[in-house]
């Protein structure tokens, strides 16, 4: 027994967003995005509860429509009266750590060879087709996997290939992703291809928060009884769905609120005509929800405020939402009985994306930074001197920007070299250390162990060969039993975690040297987004150490944490080792094939309160890293006429590699930093 929708407290613009795509799928899904506690997945799990029922085939695995069963399916081809029965829509949840099988669907590939039939175990796609797909905590999602998802719901198709054996299906599901960005974004590209996206956090108003309490104890004193007080509101809920369904084919666009929604898309400067698109079709979904026949000024609004705000974001410091002078400004100016007033104040005061920032450089991976940027260019350029921050500081002084201590920011990046988990795992495709897996090249084969998916055919009719003339051959056809089948053993490249530990404390040096510092972690993510891999982010510096970042998609993110890194004060080396310790602890339950690897970047040097053995713990925490057979790399930032030496001894009590920052350039820009300073 779900919550019932109706009963959800707030969440106005949430519910709304997931109505107009119950009404119109077109309209594309929905991305909500929020802290943890806000109730999102109790709202979106009461959504199907009120959809519209469905007529289905009876027997049809792909839930085929009687009245026009698709002609691909595989359980098909069904006959035009073929008996069909009618059910409730469904709601599929797609675990985070689904395998692709599990998605797509899976092909029995030993009787395709064995007996010849085309057998297919439907996946999570087939089971969603004219429901809803929900994916919690859509941004910790393998990409493999969010590509795979975003493709299906732009085609309406599900397609599975394995060895020449293929299998196509519809699958139309409404897309409904949940997120909390604190644990990392998606990456832009996969943000746009939700149609509408809303952002939800926990009501203010006491009186609200009170009743939200309130109903929840009384559904979960009684569900049932609760269901049925809400009984009516959640039946007419799903009757003005379906009535709007109904309507959406004669709502009318008129030229004047297409030259609106254009007029807003453009007033918020948005890539390409996709934002248009789904702009128009959340008006219409709009104007039907609320029973009108002809899309309105304010439909056109709601739509905006909804299809928006992710397609206008330039990086992760962007404060969420549409500013609403711009939005007004834009539906005055194209409202058609409004000839506009030029005196109205300048349109381009309000500009949503010139919000200062607060200093910083954009994260590079992102596809942002407009010329509006200003900050940009402090971060460009070879690493300044000391004495060029400090005007930096003055200059923000002046302009009234950035008023607290600003963070040093990154010098250039350059191209890393690659560094890698030694031995072969088995993880998810990606570029940097090797792995036996579904991809790359073939190395050999073996017996399968579960369902074979690439099949090794050399090896397959030599297993098979011996036995001909025992299996009665006679003819030229090979005779192949489920035994001779061989999997092919392939080696590729596998993503890691790559968990970052830096050092923000004073003993990193001037702020030139942070900034250098900076520069090498970022040119390492650079390099781990291209590589496919997860990234996280331990700091540590004065009193503590923080896990700035945990292990996420989104280099973006991490480059924002990196570049915002306040630095100063002493040295908890150890905090930071245990609390890399901690993470990887937890990212090896909730993602087990993925091997870490740990960059420490540091001096070496630890110190804390008088009297600690502070050296002595870290070199504990180190013991305790390399005993949990965690590959690490030191990244030594030690500088200056006097070295200490202290990362390498650190690395020894890794048992990891020990570079100097310099070495952390890809070869060749490594080997002329050498020979410059050999020569100097
Ligand atoms: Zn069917």
């Amino acid at each position: 027994m779900s919550y019932p929708f109706g009963a959800v407290v707030g969440m106005d613009d949430m519910r709304l967003a997931l109505l107009l795509n119950a009404v119109s799928p077109a309209v594309g899904g929905v991305l909500v995005r929020g802290e943890k506690g806000t109730a999102k997945s109790t709202t979106v799990r009461a959504l199907a509860a009120v959809l519209p029922p469905v007529d289905v085939v009876l027997g049809c695995r792909f839930a085929c429509d009687p009245a026009a069963p698709d002609p691909a399916c595989p359980d098909g081809p069904h006959d035009p009266g073929a008996p069909g029965h009618t059910r409730p829509a469904r709601l599929v949840e797609l675990p985070v750590g689904a395998s692709e099988d599990r998605v797509v669907g899976s092909l029995d590939l030993e009787r395709a060879l064995t007996e010849g039939v085309k057998a297919f175990e439907p996946g999570l796609l087939a089971a969603a087709h004219r429901g809803v797909l929900y994916v919690d905590e859509v941004n910790l999602l393998h990409d493999h996997l969010v590509d795979l998802l975003l493709d299906a719901a732009a085609l309406g198709t599900a397609y599975v290939e394995r060895e020449g054996v293929s299998v196509r299906h519809a699958a139309r599901f409404l897309l409904v992703g949940t997120m909390n960005p604190e644990e990392g974004e998606l990456r832009p590209q996969l943000l746009d291809r939700f149609g509408l996206t809303v952002e939800v956090a926990a009501p203010r108003d006491p009186a609200e928060r009170a009743e939200v309490v309130r109903r929840r104890f009384a559904y979960d004193a009684d569900p049932a009884g609760f269901a049925a007080t809400w009984a009516a509101e959640e039946a007419g809920l799903a009757r003005r769905i379906a009535e709007a369904r109904a309507r959406l084919p004669h709502v009318v666009l008129s030229d004047g609120a297409l030259r609106q929604v254009t007029a807003v898309c453009a007033a918020f400067d948005v890539d390409g005509l996709r934002a248009d698109l789904v702009t128009a079709r959340a008006a219409i979904a709009h104007a039907a929800w609320c029973g009108r026949d002809e899309v309105t000024e304010d439909d056109v609004r709601v739509a905006a405020r909804l299809a928006l705000p992710h397609r206008r974001r330039r990086n992760p410091f962007d404060a969420p939402g549409l500013d609403d002078d711009t939005l007004e400004q834009a539906l005055q100016d194209a409202r058609p009985e409004d000839d506009g007033d030029p005196d109205e104040g300048d349109p381009d005061e309000g500009d949503p994306d010139d919000d200062g920032g607060g200093g910083g450089t954009p994260p590079p991976p992102s596809d942002g930074g407009g010329p509006d940027d200003h900050s940009r260019a402090e971060g460009d350029g070879p690493a300044p001197e000391d004495g060029q921050y400090r005007d930096n500081g003055s200059r923000e002084a002046e302009t009234g920007q950035a008023p607290e201590r600003a963070a040093v920011a990154p010098a250039d990046p350059f191209r890393a070299r690659r560094l890698e988990v030694p031995g072969i795992g088995a993880g998810v495709a990606g570029r940097r250390s090797r792995a036996r897996g579904d991809r790359g090249r073939v190395v050999g084969a073996t017996r399968p162990t579960g369902a074979v998916t690439r099949l090794h055919l050399t090896g397959t009719v030599l297993a098979a060969a011996p036995h001909q003339v025992a299996r009665g051959r006679t003819g030229p056809g090979l005779r192949i039993a489920r035994e001779d089948l061989r999997q092919a053993t392939l080696e590729g490249r596998e993503g890691n975690l790559v968990l970052f530990v830096v050092d923000a404390s004073g003993s990193m040096g001037s702020r030139a040297r942070m900034a250098a510092v900076k520069g090498a972690v970022l040119s390492l993510l650079l390099d781990a987004y291209q590589r496919r891999d997860k990234v996280g982010l331990v700091t540590f510096r004065g009193t503590a150490a923080e896990l700035a970042l945990p292990p996420t998609w989104s280099v973006e993110a991490a480059a924002a944490r990196l570049t915002e890194l306040p630095t100063g004060g002493r040295t908890p080396l150890a905090a930071g080792l245990l609390r890399a310790h901690d993470t990887l602890r937890v990212e090896r339950v909730r993602d087990p094939q993925r091997r870490p690897l740990l960059v420490v970047v540091t001096d070496g040097r630890a110190t804390g309160a008088r009297g600690g053995d502070h050296l002595g713990e870290a070199r504990r925490a180190a013991g305790l890293l390399a005993a949990g057979d965690v590959t690490s790399v030191v990244v030594d930032c030690e500088s200056g006429p006097v070295r200490l030496g202290l990362a390498g001894a650190l690395g020894t009590a890794l048992g990891a590699q020990t570079l100097r920052l310099e070495e952390l350039a890809a070869e060749s820009l490594a080997a002329t930093v050498r020979s410059v300073r050999e020569a100097a």
